[in-house]
């Protein structure tokens, strides 16, 4: 006591597996002393627990009953971000088969250990390269495991387990799988570490290669059965020593260090990292495509509204539980008359409607005759393209006339420039073209809104209709913020007239209003369409970093037992998963605007907006988050000694 504590302590120290109800003991009740510098050979028969006891001097594993020990630090003290960094800093483990990862060349083979330490990879590929040179690699920087013999890919492991500078060097049965002219040589180095000041712990069950060390431990069934340095095999000082833990835990592995992980091992699986990518592309391709064609229908039907104008009120005949056949009688010239002393109504058209032919010559055209007033006109906000619109005289005159759309005069007159003038005839009688309304062009709905046929209301009733009621009245208001009450003032007029409310009245606004909700539900479900299938993007995304996750635990295991601290492995995995989906998101967004530029080339309205790719994006980046994270979680969770022993 007093004097410097001793590199590993081991106290009565057991183990035992508990295994489908019965109990093996691999070490039992062992005490052992191990001082810095040393170089000792552990020895024994397969089974004896030499693996078992390395396991436990290298922290992955821990004693099921006594203690243990590191330069007076209690083990079992320590947290598991604490254990990791002694398997990062203090202890550097050589494996009998190697455990290189096959797809990272030598350098990079070496440097994994110092991704986890802070190092920056320029620094950490240098040192890696040193030691490499130091132990003859120095031609086979880049070489891969495959590529190397196993002598060489021992060196390697033994550069990895030095980048850190690590005290101690745990080798279990390094030469095993070696030729002996490699044996011999790998004995060397290991040598020559310990000349350095390395302590090495080798485990061996060739007496040849024990005699290299300066301590020979013999275990058979769990116990010490001779040492060297302790041929009385005498039981230490057995106060366990209580200094509080002092590990200094390394923070976590940068994001750019997980980003250029995640990419490296994406690209080895490149095929199948697109086949989970697919899900997430066509989810957000989905999303992004049908939120464009709803919106884009939206506004294509308020574009047309807007059109028309927003102080537009209409009057259709019918009350509220009154079907309309089109025919109801409740709706008269003079109630138009009774309407302009409104105040605010700014133009009252009546409105009286019928399909009907006319005929020029050869031609003929059949469509909707509308009996009207020059107010239809204003309220209507159209243009002459040429002549005049009937005038107030003409509606007293039960004048002939007819004013035309451009689509009519074009097919009547094959050339619309000379429609005015001419006689048409209709229903047994002509009428003069006195002119033609500037063209509108067609709806989005590829409706043509150019066929009008305009005759005098007074002329119509006396010779198309046939009667006298109308078929609707437009009112356009003063304004728009005032087309509320006069639509109020309307309706309350017509039913004070009729003695019933036997009409409708609607305002533009209102009209407005029903579309864009009708509108925005169908986008809505659109939307919600594609989100589930953007769900079942992110289940395809954890099936596979699932499957990712159990044939990479031979890679989890040697991180871990490296010194990755379970939060790094977690923040590889998380980061991986994030990756695919932001890869995925993107090249959704992209799919998406190439669907809708596609779309949109057959006529079908859509709207470039920025929100539903933001949304689709940052949904996609949180199914990764979310579908990510049972996967990293389960990885982040293994035991590093069952994943090494995967194959
Ligand atoms: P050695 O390395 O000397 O061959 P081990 O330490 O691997 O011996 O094993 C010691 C004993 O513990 C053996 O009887 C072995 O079967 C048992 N053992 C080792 N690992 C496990 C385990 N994970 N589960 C159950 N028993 C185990
Ligand atoms: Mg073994």
């Amino acid at each position: 006591m007093g004097s410097e504590a001793p590199l590993i302590q081991l106290q009565q120290v057991s183990r035992s597996y508990h295994t489908e109800g019965n109990a093996v003991t691999a070490l039992d009740n062992i005490s052992l002393t191990i001082n810095k510098g040393e170089f000792v050979a552990i020895m024994g028969q397969s089974g004896s627990g030499k693996s078992t006891l390395m396991n436990i001097l290298g922290c992955l594993d821990k004693p099921s009953a006594g203690h243990y020990s590191i330069s007076g630090q209690a083990v079992a003290s320590l947290n598991p971000d604490q254990l990791s960094a002694l398997r990062l800093k203090t202890f550097g483990f050589v494996f009998q088969r190697y455990q290189l990862l096959s797809t990272l060349t030598a350098t990079e083979n070496v440097a994994l250990p110092a991704i986890y330490s802070g190092m920056q990879k320029t620094e950490r590929t240098a040192r890696a390269q040193q030691l490499l040179e130091k132990l003859g690699l120095s031609d086979r920087f880049d070489h891969r495991p495959g590529e190397l013999s196993g002598g060489q890919q021992q060196r390697v492991s033994v550069a990895r387990a030095l980048i850190n500078g690590a005290d101690v060097i745990l080798a279990d049965e390094p030469t095993g799988a070696l030729d002996s002219a490699s044996g011999e040589q790998l004995l060397d180095l290991l040598k020559a570490l310990h000349q350095e000041g390395v302590t090495i712990i080798l485990i061996t069950h060739d007496t040849l290669v024990a005699e290299h060390a300066n301590r020979q431990i013999h275990l058979l069934d769990g116990k010490i059965v001779s040492d060297s340095a302790r041929p009385a095999a005498k039981t230490e000082d057995t106060s366990p020593s209580t200094t509080a833990a002092t590990v200094k835990v390394f923070p976590s592995i940068s994001s750019t260090a997980a980003l250029s992980m995640a990419f490296s091992s994406l690209r080895l699986n490149w095929f199948r990292t697109m086949l989970t990518l697919l899900g997430i592309i066509i989810g957000v391709a989905a999303v992004v495509t049908m939120m464009a064609i709803g919106e884009g229908g939206k506004e294509n039907v308020l574009k047309r509204i807007e059109t028309i104008g927003t102080n537009l009120i209409s009057v259709r005949p019918g009350g509220r539980n009154m079907r309309n056949t089109g025919d109801i009688a409740s709706l008269s010239l003079e109630d138009a008359n009774a309407l302009k002393e409104i105040p605010g109504a700014m133009y009252v058209a009546p409105e009286r409607s019928s399909r009907s032919t006319i005929r020029y010559g050869e031609n003929d055209f059949s469509g909707r005759i509308t009996g009207t007033t020059p107010d239809y006109l204003y309220a209507k906000d159209w243009e002459m393209a040429q002549g005049v619109f009937f005038s107030e005289e003409d509606i007293t005159n039960y004048a002939p006339v007819v004013v035309i759309g451009d689509t009519v005069a074009l097919s009547l007159f094959n050339d619309r420039y000379q429609a005015v003038g001419k006689y048409i005839l209709m229903e047994n009688a002509f009428y003069q073209v006195i002119g033609v309304l500037k063209a509108k062009g067609s709806s989005g709905g590829g409706m043509d809104m150019d066929d009008e046929v305009l005759i005098p209301v007074t002329t119509g009733r006396l010779k198309v209709f046939g009667s006298d009621f109308l078929s609707g009245i437009t009112i356009k208001a003063a304004s728009t913020e005032i087309a509320k009450p006069v639509s109020e003032a309307v309706l309350a007029m017509l039913t004070q007239r009729h003695g019933t409310e036997d009409v409708m009245v609607r305002t533009t606004d209102a009209l407005v209003e029903a579309v864009t909700e009708t509108q925005n539900t169908l986008t809505w479900l659109l939307a919600s369409v594609a989100a589930i299938s953007l769900f079942v993007g992110g289940i395809g995304v954890m099936n596979i970093m699932l499957v990712n996750v159990s044939e990479r635990k031979r890679e989890i295991g040697l991180r871990m037992a490296t010194g990755a601290k379970p939060g790094d492995i977690l923040k590889q995995f998380n980061i991986e998963a994030w990756v695919v989906c932001v890869l995925g998101g993107l090249a959704g967004v992209v799919l998406g605007y190439g669907v809708i530029v596609i779309v949109s080339q057959f006529n079908i309205p859509v709207a470039y907006t920025l929100t539903p790719p933001l949304l689709a994006f940052v949904t996609s980046l949180a199914v990764g988050l979310i579908f990510g994270y049972a996967p990293a979680h389960k990885a982040a969770r293994l035991n590093p000694i069952d994943a090494l022993a995967e194959d």
